[in-house]
């Protein structure tokens, strides 16, 4: 028996017709088959370690039901009680080795955990492996993880995105029914769409940043992967809100999101009075036309569902780069500055080529300072730039209630076939990094097959509309599993 998703495992917990101690056997016989061929995880947690956690939450979840309480009103306090989670390895998990998938950070065990970390923690989830990534989230493929590259289970020559590689694939092979991310300019949404998955990025502020690796400040998003949408938004409905730990977190009020879901799946033309943009330049050249035709046929569905479509146009969307390849490095930059090998961690020498090319661009950007002219300089450019574009989109969310469009311009490519040339890995994230400029949430989701992958639709909402693009999606996705 496979367990497809999280919303048929917590069926299956409440009805007791499956122990935390059987449904964890299950995620690590997949781990345990196909860890050697795709290489999703750095680490995985001593088998003796999260079989006696399982145990311990089963006598927790015995013991309150013995008290009078039914298994609804348990779910209620504990909404993912015995369920076994995998976080990127940009999370810190206390006691649970931490890597960032870089060398320099080989053996840190962190002291404490990220606050999204605790959140699903506190709601009874248990962490059992941690997914590898591209080096300190820098990539479009897996393929700078020190720690070797991730597979693609469709296609195992080639690479399931990046920089969460391993946090999709452990969610299509059914490692754990929940896997985190982050995404800074479509780590998430860009291996989901490889690997046919569902990924959220939420708005910028919707999620705890603390306790994470950061990558770039001003852009860093925290998310994660599960095979459903409704599942996604069940977990959304646990990690999202303020936090007092990050001052950019938003108090804009949260909700069950997964209960929107269930809305969208009762009726099913719930799309009636909808607008859907369909943004001009995310269909320009420089993408697939297959990929192209199989999200405009996914479109059309939407408005057979009641949507009415719009065609709209950002054109500063196309400076969605350039803009991207300033801020970040620079933020980058210092970010990483704070690895110096003193107080924990190995020095600098460890650093990745990767990592190197972007301190390097990171510190000549902040080093462009015109004396008297503070307005001329690249990263203030960029910062202005960046505030325009963040004004067309709020615009564009009067006349429409979400966009969509192709997550990436391009399909899977070969292992190896982009490493060498940096400029050509930048392009894949061509139609992500706008949505992280604006800080605005979107979503990919399973909408077609091309060559045998699978092809993510982009659903970008306005500020805080994730029960917006979690309707929609609910409506089309489809998760295959790969593998028999
Ligand atoms: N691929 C992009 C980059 O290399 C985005 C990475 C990310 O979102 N973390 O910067």
């Amino acid at each position: 028996m496979k367990i497809t998703s999280l919303r048929s495992l917590l069926e299956l917990y409440k009805s007791s017709k499956l122990s935390f101690e059987e449904a964890l056997s299950f995620y690590y016989s997949q781990i345990e088959k196909f860890e050697n061929t795709y290489n999703a995880l750095i680490t995985i947690v001593e088998k003796e370690k999260v079989f006696q956690t399982a145990k311990k939450l089963q006598k927790k979840y015995e013991k309150l039901l013995k008290s009078g309480f039914s298994a609804d009103q348990i779910y209620k306090k504990y909404p993912l009680l015995g369920v076994p989670v995998i976080h990127k390895d940009m999370f810190l998990t206390k006691g649970i080795r931490t890597t960032a998938a870089s060398r320099v950070l080989d053996d840190f065990i962190p002291p404490f955990s990220a606050t999204v970390v605790r959140r699903l923690e506190e709601a009874g989830a248990y962490v059992i492996a941690k997914a590898n990534q591209d080096a300190w989230a820098h990539g479009s493929s897996g393929e700078n993880s020190d720690y070797g590259p991730t597979r693609n289970p469709w296609n195992k020559e080639y690479v399931p995105g990046g920089s969460s590689s391993g946090s999709a694939v452990a969610t299509l092979l059914l490692y754990a029914p929940i896997v985190t991310g982050t995404d800074t300019g479509g780590s998430i949404r860009q291996p989901a769409s490889f690997c046919g998955v569902v990924g959220l990025k939420p708005t910028y502020g919707r999620v705890s940043r603390y306790g994470i690796v950061a990558m770039a400040s001003s852009l860093d998003s925290i998310g994660h992967f599960t095979t459903t949408v409704w599942d996604n938004a069940y977990v959304l409905s646990i990690t999202a809100g303020k936090d007092p730990y990050d001052a950019t977190t938003s108090s804009a009020p949260t909700m069950a999101y997964h209960l929107a879901v269930e809305e969208a799946e009762k009726s099913k033309l719930q799309l009636r009075g909808f607008k859907v943009g369909i943004l001009k330049e995310f269909y320009d050249k420089g993408v697939d036309d297959k990929i192209k035709q199989v999200t405009l046929e996914a479109i059309k569905r939407l408005e057979k569902l009641g949507a009415t479509l719009l065609e709209v146009s950002i054109p500063e969307v196309k400076y969605g780069l350039e803009i991207y390849y300033i801020i970040q490095p620079a933020e980058v930059a210092s970010n990483l500055a704070r690895y110096d090998g003193i107080r924990y961690g190995n020095d600098r020498s460890y650093f990745g080529k990767e990592a190197k090319r972007r301190i390097m661009l990171g510190n000549f950007i902040l080093s462009d300072v015109v004396v008297g002219k503070p307005e001329s300089t690249s990263y203030t450019q960029a910062v202005k730039a960046k505030a325009l574009l963040v004004a067309r989109f709020k615009q564009i969310f009067k006349e429409v209630d979400v966009l969509a469009g192709p997550v990436s311009p391009v399909l899977p490519f070969k292992l190896g076939e982009r490493t060498d040339d940096p400029l050509k890995m930048y392009m894949a994230d061509l139609l992500t990094v706008p949505v992280n400029i604006a800080g605005l949430p979107a979503l990919s989701v399973n909408v077609g097959w091309i060559e045998g992958f699978p092809v993510g639709l982009q659903i970008i909402g306005p500020y805080f509309g994730e029960a917006l693009i979690y309707k929609i999606g609910a409506l089309i996705h489809e998760f295959r599993y790969p593998l028999d």
